[in-house]
């Protein structure tokens, strides 16, 4: 178990196409020990998604823990640790949703995207069976966001408008709810 380094944008890897995981390489120690570091990354950093590319690993693997209540971005939605391989998304509704979004790969910044919604997940986990999410909302950005890292794509390719690209300070003076009173 280690906590790797998360490259950051500019690097090359950010922008490549990840290679599928073969499903038979799932038991081999080395994946195992990916997954791990991945967990251990994550929780380190303090993010909600971490992909395989994010610590230079060309491979189509995310991991996505959400602790879920109230945090200083808004009321969040919990989704308990969970690896997802091989992933695929499927629009069920392209309505889009706007979610101010962070990247442990774009360190200190924050930028607004609107994504479809409602979407469905299709992956395998980490037994190699197939599961199916259906997501909505702040958790179909997540999954959206992170899964886009697998195409080489981040959220600031996603936005509309630049101008809602800002630091977390100023998202934070200037952008963000007030934070609900203490009880
Ligand atoms: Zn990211």
């Amino acid at each position: 178990m280690a906590v790797r380094r998360i490259i950051r944008m500019g690097h090359p890897t950010l922008r490549q196409v990840a290679a599928p995981v073969d499903a038979a390489a799932l038991g081999d120690p080395g994946f195992k020990r990916l997954v791990e570091d991945m967990v251990d990354t994550l929780r380190d950093y303090g993010g909600v998604g971490l992909a395989a590319p994010q610590i230079n690993e060309s491979v189509r693997l995310a991991v996505i823990e959400i602790p879920g209540g109230p945090t200083r971005y808004g009321e969040l939605p919990s989704m308990p640790l969970t690896a997802f391989v091989n992933p695929e998304v499927q629009v069920l509704d392209d309505a889009p949703n706007g979610v101010w979004e962070g990247c442990l790969s774009v360190p200190g910044l924050r930028g607004y995207v609107e994504r479809p919604g409602h979407i469905r997940v299709s992956a395998l986990n980490l037994a190699g069976q197939r599961v199916s999410l259906e997501l909505n909302g702040f958790l179909a950005t997540v999954f959206q966001h992170e899964f886009d890292h697998l195409d080489g794509k981040l959220y600031i390719d996603r936005m509309a408008d630049t101008a809602k690209l800002m630091f977390d300070e100023e998202y934070l003076r200037y952008e963000a709810e007030p934070p609900a009173d203490p009880p």
